[in-house]
């Protein structure tokens, strides 16, 4: 090999390895990675979309995404697993086991936490309530008052998660549930305004809280083109959010929209479809020092690798 070819390998190795999230021993000694996994909408689908030709099929399941989170576990050192809600509803398993093998197997595949979408109460409070145990993960949600309900006091608005010093802060917001829930499923849930409370939020975790990441599991829905509120609108509206992890309107992003505040912030806005059929994945590198963020790569995994054991 001439030298020349040797140096241009060699950088096109160095880069290759650092987008995979190994970075250079001397950068690596001063960075701290954090990689965050994502699902949204699994909707019940437990197994792969059957492989008959059709689109996406073969796709998704849980077992491959058990194993693909595995592998990422092995390789990652910080990793957080979330889903934005949504988990119930669209196949049998729902319908005969009321959502308690979902919630077993993303227990087992250690969901660091949740928010609820709407479907998550088509058994209404009680048929949520009844598979709580179930759930070894928590539903984080922010703007879903159940004082005056069953639900009084189970869920935290967010959660604060520390990773090698790196603190994380993850809250939750839920959609309007009037007009999308029968009013006998949420009862006397009271719904508050996303924005106000998302205000609330990035002010209790940023600074009491002292997160040097903060993060939305947000089930309002990508983008409308009327006024009702959605994470676009949200991330324009609240300064402050690094990543919103949307769900709702099933959008297949490609990469993560990157909403850019004056102050020079940005957040980022990403959703992966549904059902399962991509992992999302963000990979922030912080400062050691400092922690703050000063690196971010991004993934949409596609959840059809062969399971292989070993
Ligand atoms: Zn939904």
């Amino acid at each position: 090999m001439k030298r020349r070819d040797f140096l241009r390998t060699t950088a096109v190795g160095a880069a290759g390895i650092s987008l995979l999230g190994v970075p250079f021993a001397a950068e690596a000694a001063q960075t701290i990675n954090l990689t965050i996994l994502h699902t949204n909408d699994q909707h019940s689908r437990i197994e792969p979309f059957p492989d008959d030709g059709r689109k996406y099929g073969g796709m998704g399941g849980m077992a491959k995404r058990a194993t693909l989170i595995e592998q990422i576990r092995k390789e990652e050192p910080n990793v957080l697993l979330l889903d934005s809600g949504d988990i119930w509803q669209g196949t049998p398993y729902f319908n005969f086991f009321g959502g308690e093998l979902e919630f077993k197997l993303m227990s087992q595949m250690k969901y660091d936490a949740a928010t609820l979408g709407n479907h998550d109460l088509d058994n209404g409070l009680r048929g949520l309530e009844k598979m709580l145990p179930f759930a070894d993960f928590p539903f984080v949600t922010a703007n879903y008052d159940f004082s005056n309900t069953i639900l009084k006091n189970r869920f935290e608005p967010y959660k604060v998660f520390e990773k090698q010093g790196v603190r994380i802060g993850v809250f939750g917001l839920g959609i309007e549930l009037d007009g999308l829930v029968a009013k006998n499923n949420f009862e006397q849930t009271v719904y508050l305004d996303p924005v106000a409370v998302a205000k609330e939020m990035v002010q209790e975790l940023r600074v009491n809280q002292k997160c040097n990441l903060v993060v939305c599991l947000s089930h309002l829905g990508y983008k409308y083109e009327d006024e009702k509120i959605d994470d676009v609108k949200l991330a324009q509206q609240v300064q402050g959010i690094d990543l919103i992890l949307g769900a709702h309107t099933h959008t297949f992003l490609d990469q993560p929209t990157a909403i850019l505040h004056d102050s020079g912030h940005e957040t980022l806005i990403n959703q992966v479809g549904w059902s399962g059929i991509f992992l999302g994945r963000i990979d922030f590198s912080f400062n050691r020092k400092s922690k703050k963020r000063t690196d971010v790569r991004t993934a949409l995994v596609p959840v059809n690798t062969p399971v292989t054991t070993s």
